[in-house]
């Protein structure tokens, strides 16, 4: 069969190749899920097969935005203990956490799915690491509701094996025991994990964090994932807390900790890394291990401002993360872009810490590389995944604007006119054309309520 095309023109291009190649006014064709074409100008003549032509006049085409670092589950507990710094936190929502199930777990993954792609995420991440007994299937119902709305995901089968006996933060009902966790992971893994060209759906192995996981966990984790070829997720270097929970249990900082557990390597990323010394970040960049900043969450928790130049500077890998909503309320990924370049301006290098470009390539590229798939997704390249979205910068937010890169990051939020993922698309007109919004905003209400009232004991 004849490829089905979608031919975008006269529109803005930020295509964040290796060269950071933009346009003034230029084209995409997309031939199925594949970019075809992106340049100057008009789109090639006599292209067959044409579904579709848009007219992006007064908009920037960029790669459709890749999340690194999420917990959808926590869509049904925001607001909550809106003034503590990570560990008291934690101490305050485990025990609701610990009352989620398969219906709740899937209504917050369709808010937290639907809230990223509305605004431009095209490629979802989920660390997901609270399995209650009995509580039904968790990752396959986040698995689902992506599945049901198109997106481009991976799910991390987290773990948390470290309660408060073993000297861990969680309590002990919040976690499970070791070798179950291993055995889950590897299942989630053989069960759903899809690493062919152009996979919808990838897993990755992710126990939670230094003061919530064993020794022995973590080192096995990595083992298994280098035997399944999957991908390696942790928190990391979070607050000065935990800087001192591992040198009081393991007598070393975090990094040097996740190196004796073979947990540095171009197969890993780990969320926030704040805290990083000097030697922390050349281990990070001699290994080629990622990180997810997430900048809004560490300034609701008041961990600090991971040095993210330093990082880029260096050679690590970076992407964005918008983390769990319970720690980043607006659950919105493009609002990082410019959370990212304001916080990192506050930081030691001031004006010179990151620019609009940088911004725009942590969101997309950076993200792509963290997630071990920038050869797919994450620039607009021909041959390329056709994940892209198309930002509306004629409006009163951004019309006075005249560089299109600066509007949509250090502007308002830009809305989307139109998002592809894997050339279908997921967003016209600002609405999801995959699921029903009104619908979703309400069972997302059910379900936090119901989680309230039996985390009450009602
Ligand atoms: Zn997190």
């Amino acid at each position: 069969m004849a490829a089905q095309r979608i031919v975008i023109e006269n529109c803005a291009i930020a295509t964040v190749d290796a060269d950071d190649t933009e346009y003034a006014s230029g084209h995409v064709v997309v031939a199925d899920n594949r970019i075809e074409s992106v340049g100057p100008g008009k789109a090639p003549e006599g292209l067959e097969d044409v579904l579709r032509r848009v007219d992006g006049t007064g908009h920037l085409v960029t790669p459709g935005l890749v999340n690194t670092h999420h917990h959808f589950y926590q869509w049904i507990t925001r607001g909550l203990a809106q003034d503590s710094s990570l560990f008291n936190w934690l101490v305050a929502l485990y025990p609701v956490w610990a009352r989620i199930d398969e219906p709740m777990v899937h209504a917050a993954a369709r808010g937290s799915l639907a809230m990223m792609v509305r605004g431009g995420v095209t490629t979802a991440f989920d660390h997901h690491y609270i399995f209650p007994q009995g509580a039904g299937d968790l990752l396959g119902a986040e698995i689902r509701a992506a599945r049901e709305m198109g997106v481009r995901f991976t799910a991390a089968r987290g773990s948390m094996d470290r309660g408060q006996s073993d000297g861990g933060l969680p309590p002990d009902f919040a976690v499970e025991a070791t070798e179950a966790a291993l055995i889950a992971t590897e299942e989630a893994i053989d069960t759903y994990h899809d690493a062919s060209s152009g996979s919808m759906l990838q897993i990755a192995a992710a126990p939670c964090s230094p003061f919530s996981v064993s020794t022995d966990l973590l080192r096995e984790a990595a083992v298994l994932a280098r035997r399944k070829r999957v991908r390696l997720h942790t928190h990391g270097s979070e607050t000065v807390e935990e800087e001192k929970f591992c040198d009081e249990l393991f007598g070393m900082g975090p990094t040097d900790y996740f190196e004796s557990t073979g947990w540095l390597g171009e197969d890993v990323w780990m969320a926030h890394c704040v805290h990083m010394n000097d030697s922390d970040i050349a281990a990070f960049a001699r290994t080629k291990t990622g990180v997810a900043h997430c900048p809004s969450s560490n300034a609701r928790l008041a961990a600090g401002i991971a040095r993210v130049p330093d990082m880029l500077a260096a050679g690590i890998p970076v992407g964005l993360g918008v983390d769990g909503t319970a720690s980043n309320e607006s659950g919105e990924l493009h609002t990082e872009l410019r959370n990212a370049l304001l916080i990192n301006r506050l930081g030691d290098r001031r004006e010179h810490a990151l620019n609009a470009r940088q911004a725009l390539r942590l969101g997309t590229y950076g993200g792509a590389q963290v997630l071990g798939r920038a050869g797919e997704i994450g620039s607009l390249e021909a041959g390329k995944l056709a994940d892209l979205v198309l930002w509306k910068l004629d409006g009163i937010g951004h019309s006075s604007i005249a560089d299109p890169v600066a509007a949509l990051v250090f502007g308002a939020a830009a809305p989307v006119t139109l998002s592809l993922i894997n050339g279908r698309p997921v967003v016209e007109a600002g609405r999801l054309t995959t699921a029903d919004e009104d619908a979703i905003a309400r069972g997302a209400r059910e379900q936090a309520r119901r989680l309230a009232r039996i985390a009450d004991g009602g």
